[in-house]
């Protein structure tokens, strides 16, 4: 029986009535508790840790606790789901119970749901009210009736498809790993569904999961999977649905009722019995990477879960991940290309501004304010991007050098300007300047580590000066620059500030879309899978911070966002003079900046993997990092220096080939009043790499007080 806890093995139960077949839940007693279990009654392919030796417990029989009984109407998962989830715990270093029953909805760990509301008090009568789980099962049950009937001929004014989605989706037909490369608006989401549509078309149990990075970036393409597939129940799953909500979806996709899945990282632990093609849009983001809890990638068990079905897995991007090409490089994934936009329309051109020479006077330079006023006296619509949340990036005191730091992490606190805006999308059609001017707005100083929330001190609390500075520039305040240089204009800021909700930000998007618009300033949001008719240029204000990061993914992040920003626009004919995107730098000559201009994204990762092949960084290596946190800095540092010494004496006397380093600290260094360092592993071997971070387990078990976690395949260094 595995069951929500940290243990290391599955637990022995009783049970004297017919046999629980593999998969079965159950509820059982744990500690004083009664829990759901999950039967393990036969071997888990690929993971023969989880030892399964029935009445081989080395217990006194009479001691086996038993088996409560069977969860009424929860179906049994199927094996494949068992192997995935024991597959992810051991390879991310959780407990098989954590992974396996932890992560079903909390709905479903949930008893009470399957107990009869016993009204008389008579518990066993079965007709004095239905369970919570019954009536779930009703509401699934009439959802599907309610599907609209496919239509015989699907009516199709869709455009026939071109000669590279043609070859791409003949390829797909076959299993196997596709990265289905194409920039912005070649046409790949229109391969997904027709990829899709195939494959459901093969039999009647067949399913198809799609990932996506953020569900609120996407509701085109959840709208457009609808219209693909008229008839087809579809499960939309993110982290915004109720608990309620998110049982019903995980029980139709595990017993089949929904044949296709749209959803975040999660989404790929869903059981899908019929399971046959998983495709993942903007394949390289790292929000598939999770960041707590089980620490997983959801593109890297993609993979798995795919070669496991014998299925087909599309990665799509316009800027495959390093880690994917370098799979392409071996052979191992077949790349299809769609090297032009699907309108016609050619890429708009990229242009450096240099503002060492054109400075960027409140954060727009002359060039900028030039082409953003040409493009508005043609009615066209216009981006500017800015990937720093806030007003300010710090408040600080000319006087004395004071700056706004938070006591608990010791970073820079953020200036925000707090509005009253509820609606983003609602206030849009009114100036942003007016606003500011009628409204008193409120200022707050915000920590974007551990959110802590200040106000604004009057005056220097050093030195007493009271003119206390916002220091540099976040999207706030470029916004207020917009609408100080172009009063006429209709501005729009999206960011997680303005728009908090999945469906707000739907709700900014359309508005957009329906021109109501003229400038969207905004952060990585708009950077996503949004398309955007009418833009006309894009104004990259500031990406120099990102230039300099020191983290070795950093270009490659920077590359995509960029390569993003620079595809939302001109991505439909329009009148007026041709799209183009501008980029302000101090620093127009670094490397970066030639591919990007080229737009040669093949040789800006033939860089990137020349560079890390030579320092042996991932994808040439594999990684896992020993993480801790302590509000002692010294002692951390010191405990983990001494784990260093002895992991490397331990791989030294095994001949494991494994390189140990640091103590490291981690950026933010504090968080939470916690000093934050870390230990890095690297290897040729995953067996080798594994095999020390068990030694490291060893260790932190005898080290709690340190707060303590693995990591493999840390996609932050
Ligand atoms: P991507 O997902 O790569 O950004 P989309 O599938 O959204 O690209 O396609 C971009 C635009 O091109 C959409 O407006 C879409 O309707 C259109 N489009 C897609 N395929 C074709 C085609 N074969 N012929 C003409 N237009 C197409
Ligand atoms: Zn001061
Ligand atoms: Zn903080």
């Amino acid at each position: 029986m595995a069951v929500d806890a940290p243990l290391s093995a599955t637990l022995d139960y009783a049970w004297a009535g017919e046999t629980l077949p593999h998969g079965t839940w159950v509820s059982v007693p744990l500690g004083r508790r009664t829990v759901l279990g999950l039967v393990v009654s036969e071997p888990i392919p690929g993971s023969p840790e989880i030892a399964y030796a029935p009445g081989d417990s080395g217990l006194d029989p009479s001691k086996i606790r038993p088996i409560v009984g069977p969860v009424s109407g929860l179906p049994p998962v199927d094996s494949a789901w068992i192997a995935l989830t024991a597959f992810a715990a051991r390879y991310y270093r959780r407990s098989f119970g954590t992974v396996s029953v932890g992560l079903l909805p909390k709905w479903l760990r949930d008893l009470k749901n399957y107990q009869a509301k016993s009204g008389s008090g008579a518990k066993s009568d079965a007709t004095s009210g239905a369970t919570n789980f019954e009536r779930l099962w009703k509401s699934i049950e009439a959802d599907a009736a309610k599907l609209p009937t496919p239509l015989a001929s699907v009516l199709d004014d869709a455009p026939a498809l071109n000669a590279d989605q043609v070859q791409a989706l003949a390829a797909i037909a076959d299993p196997g790993v596709y990265v289905l490369h194409g920039v912005t608006g070649s046409g790949k989401t229109r391969v997904y569904t027709e990829a899709a549509r195939a494959a459901l078309a093969k039999d009647d149990s067949s399913q198809v999961l799609i990932m996506v990075p953020e569900i609120g970036l996407t509701p085109q393409l959840v709208a457009r999977f609808r219209q693909a597939l008229p008839g087809i129940s579809i499960a939309v799953l993110h982290s915004e649905v109720s608990e309620r909500e998110r049982a019903k979806l995980w029980l139709s996709a595990a017993t089949g009722k929904a044949r296709l899945v749209i959803g975040t990282r999660l989404a790929i632990m869903t059981p899908m019995p019929g399971l046959r093609l998983i495709m993942i849009d903007e394949e390289h983001d790292h929000s598939y990477k999770q960041q707590e809890g089980l620490r997983y990638s959801a593109r890297d068990l993609a993979v798995w879960r795919t070669q496991q079905l014998g299925a087909t897995l599309v990665l799509g991007s316009a800027t495959p991940s390093i880690e994917t090409w370098a799979q392409i490089d071996r052979g191992r994934y077949q790349r299809l290309t769609l090297p032009r936009r699907a309108t016609g329309e050619p890429a708009a051109p990229i242009r450096l501004i240099d503002t060492l020479k054109d400075p960027a006077t409140e954060g727009l330079s002359s060039e900028s304010r030039a082409a953003i006023s040409a493009v508005l006296a043609q009615g066209g619509q216009v981006l500017v991007f800015l990937n720093r949340r806030g007003y300010a990036p710090v408040l600080g005191c000319g006087s004395c050098g004071w700056s706004s730091l938070c006591p608990d992490c010791g970073v820079a606190t953020v200036l925000h300007k707090l509005s009253s805006q509820k609606n983003a999308a609602a206030t849009a059609s009114k100036n942003a300047a007016t606003n500011a001017a009628t409204k008193p707005s409120a200022w707050r100083l915000q920590c974007h580590h551990c959110g802590l929330l200040n106000g604004v001190p009057r005056q220097c609390p050093e030195c007493g000066d009271p003119d206390l500075q916002p220091l540099g520039r976040g999207v706030q305040r470029l916004e207020q620059t917009l609408s100080q240089a172009f009063p006429q204009a209709r501005i729009l800021r999206i960011d997680r500030d303005s728009v908090r909700q999945a469906k707000a930000l739907a709700q900014a998007l359309e508005s957009v879309e329906r021109g109501e618009v003229d400038i969207v300033v905004g952060t990585q949001m708009l950077a996503k899978g949004h398309d955007f008719a009418r833009m006309r240029l894009v104004v990259v204000a500031d990406a120099d911070t990102q230039l300099l990061n020191p983290d070795f993914r950093a270009p490659e992040r920077l590359f995509a966002t960029l390569m993003q920003v620079a595809g939302r626009a001109g991505r439909h004919e329009s009148a007026g003079d041709p799209a183009q995107v501008l980029i302000q730098t101090r620093y127009p000559q670094h490397r970066l900046y030639r591919y990007l201009l080229s737009q040669d994204v093949a040789g800006f990762a033939r860089m990137e993997m020349d560079d890390r092949q030579a320092a042996g960084l991932p994808p040439f290596s594999y990684m896992a990092a020993v993480r801790a946190a302590h509000r002692d800095e010294a002692k951390t540092r010191q405990m983990l220096h001494s784990l260093r010494d002895q992991l490397q004496q331990t791989a030294a006397e095994h001949s494991w080939a494994v390189t140990v380093y640091g103590p490291l600290a981690r950026y933010p260094e504090v968080q939470a009043g916690k000093w934050r360092g870390q230990i890095l592993l690297e290897s040729s071997s995953r067996q080798a790499l594994h095999q020390l971070l068990s030694s490291a387990e060893d260790w932190m078990a005898d080290h709690r007080e340190l707060d303590c976690h693995v990591e493999v395949d840390p996609s932050e260094v």
